[in-house]
């Protein structure tokens, strides 16, 4: 940790070296306080709308920064001061809020020597190419383009750097995989278009223009920011509510969610075969085996039902070892197929798993109760169900590994 804060120290002092070398501050004073009045204020409005990021230990944020063009109208030493004091307000926000890292004081420090160093550099550079690039068409431009990526990437070697020395990287691939995948060109492109803008607009004193920009800048990544986080939130609750709709054990949907789809079935006209199938004799199997055995077994039950299943057909863990199918989209003839398919299946495929060392194959049977008919013909689908649940009892009192099917739209029993 000591070596991590002399790094952020020495990266402040550096910067702290460049700005008292570079002397003077470029423009008048008024000028000076006034952009650095408007800077501070919409920089620090624009700090809610930055992007936290985790690497490792290390936890970073990205937003825009506006360094470059204050940089270019000002010079090493405006930057200097207006990084100051905006990072140390930053830091009573994050202390007050009580949001602060316990290295944030260090963190602060490394903020304004890293973004002073990096766009000093670009200052110096700007000086050195000005002239040439001003002579091709759209020069200007493609040189904020060019300063924006020296920037940024020498910026991310500084944090590839703090990273290395608080062993959150390992390799120099991983370091230059994380320079490169962490930053766009259409960020790039977003940052010189802006500081660009943003600098012409100092240099000629359109302050009201300048003004506009800010605005608009935040308004936008304010609405894009709101719409991305909605999106998240959705998100997180489509999974939140996939959990809560899913059996653990097998992955299959559970009671919770069967209830809720058969009120929403219960609304169509749409024929279906409503299926309860249960193992037979599984009790023995936890009790031979073990529980988890068992687990395997019902586990294994489950995939082999669903193997057989089309995509809009429904399949529920409705108790321990008992299943509840919907099959849509045939007629009865189709489904009694299935359902003795289904049956055979679930015979003919044994279980391997592993059983005090050892792997064994374990056979099973099930026995499986169909009822066939018209939703909304009369009967609710729960009705349905239970009448499904009689006919499965019906398999198991005639000696299982058997299923009772009953087409309601016939009226006629086939066992
Ligand atoms: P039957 O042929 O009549 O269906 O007999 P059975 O032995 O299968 O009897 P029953 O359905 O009454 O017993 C089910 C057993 O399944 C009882 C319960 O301990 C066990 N069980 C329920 N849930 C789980 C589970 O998640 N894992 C395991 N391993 N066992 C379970
Ligand atoms: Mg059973
Ligand atoms: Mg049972």
């Amino acid at each position: 940790m000591l070596k991590a804060r002399l790094y952020d120290i020495s990266i402040f002092l550096t910067a702290l070296a460049i700005a008292i070398s570079s002397k003077h501050i470029l423009v008048g004073q008024p000028n000076f306080i006034k952009a650095l009045i408007v800077f501070w204020v919409f920089s620090s409005l624009y700090y809610h709308l930055r992007v936290f990021s985790k690497n490792g230990n290390t936890n970073f944020e990205y937003g825009i920064s506006y360094c470059l063009s204050f940089v270019l109208f000002t010079g090493p030493l405006g930057l200097f001061i207006f990084e100051t004091i905006y990072r140390f307000t930053v830091y009573a926000y994050r202390k007050w809020t009580r949001t602060a890292d316990p290295s944030e004081f260090t963190d602060t420090l490394y903020n304004i020597g890293a973004f002073v160093i990096t766009n000093s550099v670009a200052y110096f550079l700007y000086l050195q190419l000005n002239s040439s690039f001003d002579k091709i068409p759209y020069g200007f431009w493609i040189l904020m383009f060019l300063l924006t990526c020296i920037a940024s990437l020498l910026s991310g070697t500084f944090l590839v750097t703090a990273f290395y020395i608080m062993g959150d990287l390992k390799t120099l691939k991983e370091g230059v995989d994380f320079i490169f995948k962490s930053r766009s060109l259409l960020d790039f492109g977003k940052v010189a278009i802006t500081n660009g803008l943003l600098f012409m607009f100092l240099k000629e004193g359109r302050w009201q223009i300048l003004i506009s920009l800010f605005i608009l800048n935040y308004v936008v990544s304010r609405s894009f920011f709101s719409k991305a986080q909605s999106v998240q939130h959705k998100l997180e609750r489509d999974k939140f509510e996939q959990m809560a709709y899913t059996d653990f054990l097998t992955g299959v949907y559970n009671r919770t969610f069967m209830d809720k789809k058969m009120a929403e079935l219960n609304q169509t006209e749409e024929q279906i075969g409503i299926v309860v199938c249960d193992i037979d004799k599984f009790k023995r199997i936890n009790d031979n085996y073990n529980h988890a055995v068992g687990d395997k077994v019902i586990q294994h039950f489950a995939s082999t039902l669903k193997s057989y299943l089309d995509e809009n057909d429904y399949l529920f863990r409705s108790g321990g070892e008992e299943f509840t199918l919907c099959l849509r989209n045939r007629d009865y003839d189709q489904t009694r197929n299935l359902v003795n398919e289904i049956l055979k299946g679930v015979e003919n495929n044994a279980v391997n798993v592993e059983y005090q060392g050892e792997h064994v194959s374990i056979s099973y049977t099930a026995s499986f109760g169909l009822y066939y008919y018209k939703v909304n013909d009369q009967i609710s689908i729960e009705k349905a169900y239970i009448m499904a649940d009689q006919l499965l009892f019906r398999s198991k009192d005639l000696g299982k590994n058997r299923a009772s099917m009953v087409n309601g739209l016939a009226k006629a029993v086939v066992v």
